[in-house]
């Protein structure tokens, strides 16, 4: 596909949770590079009329030869490997958090179309949390709530007006 999107955001966020969603049972595509295959899902994402190849970050579970902040560094790179656009996804209830802005800096210098997400928006608090993620400095966010389905419009029409 013309259009791959890495989902990129620290652990927990819920960035499987939303290449669940998208993807669902079409499942497939596994790159079968030793050492890489570990480090990404990927598979056929869907979005009402919008198809797109879509790589998931792996979970910092897999593997403890590295430190955690290499560890991360190394998953999120190989989940950007080929990538045309990034669903970077923040915690819109933790809140913008320290790691969330080294990511958004980190990000600034790829040099790739970035979507901001703001996920388990669902609720008020969440609504007061996607707001302060337009502080990362990638425009508005668009409120998420991967797990019970809503802002996927709005998703979707970011999606598009970026590609
Ligand atoms: P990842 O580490 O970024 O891949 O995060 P996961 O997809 O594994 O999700 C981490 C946790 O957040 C899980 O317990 C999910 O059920 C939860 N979660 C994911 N999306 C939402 C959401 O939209 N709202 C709420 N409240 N929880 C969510
Ligand atoms: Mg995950």
């Amino acid at each position: 596909h013309a259009l791959t999107i890495a989902i990129i955001g620290r652990p927990n966020v819920g960035k499987s949770t939303l290449f669940n969603r998208l993807v669902g049972r079409r499942l497939a595509l596994v790159d079968d590079t030793p050492g890489v295959t570990r480090d990404r899902r990927a598979g056929i994402g869907r979005l009402a009329d919008l198809t797109f190849h879509i790589v998931d970050t792996a979970g910092l579970e897999e593997g403890d030869s590295e430190s955690l902040a290499g560890r991360m560094r190394l998953q999120t790179e190989s989940a950007l490997n080929g990538a045309t656009m990034v669903l970077f996804m923040v915690d819109a209830r933790s809140g913008i958090t320290p790691m969330d802005r080294h990511f958004a800096s980190w990000l600034r210098v790829q040099k790739i179309p970035v979507v901001l997400v703001a996920n388990k928006a669902e609720g008020t608090r969440g609504m007061e949390g996607a707001y302060e993620a337009y502080s990362l400095g990638f425009g508005d966010p668009v409120a998420l709530s991967a797990e019970h389905a809503e802002g996927l419009g709005d998703l979707y029409e970011s999606i598009t007006e970026t590609a």
